[in-house]
């Protein structure tokens, strides 16, 4: 009867975004996670980097999706070295 999805990934940006409906650049990705430059940047280097999975809130995540955090972080760095950004105080 409820008018949205079980998951309302549907109207979710970041999941438009996997799935290529956007015209965001994708900058990086694999199978699990993808990176993109955010849309209003507030940085010269402004990525985003996002799980494939739709996850409804942070809050959700428990202790085992930490390996998963620590992947996004990982992403988020290799795309500072592959932009050869150096100076962290105008990155986000
Ligand atoms: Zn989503």
């Amino acid at each position: 009867m409820g008018s949205q999805g079980a998951s309302g990934s549907e109207d979710c940006p970041f999941c438009q975004i996997a799935n290529n409906q956007t015209d965001a650049e994708i900058l990086l990705s694999d199978h699990e996670l993808l990176c993109f430059r955010d849309i209003k940047p507030s940085a010269t280097h402004h990525y985003l980097v996002v799980p494939r999975t739709h996850i409804n809130n942070c809050k959700t995540l428990q202790g085992d999706d930490i390996p998963l955090g620590e992947r996004m972080e990982k992403m988020g760095r290799s795309i500072l070295e592959k932009n050869k950004v150096s100076n962290l105080n105008d990155v986000r």
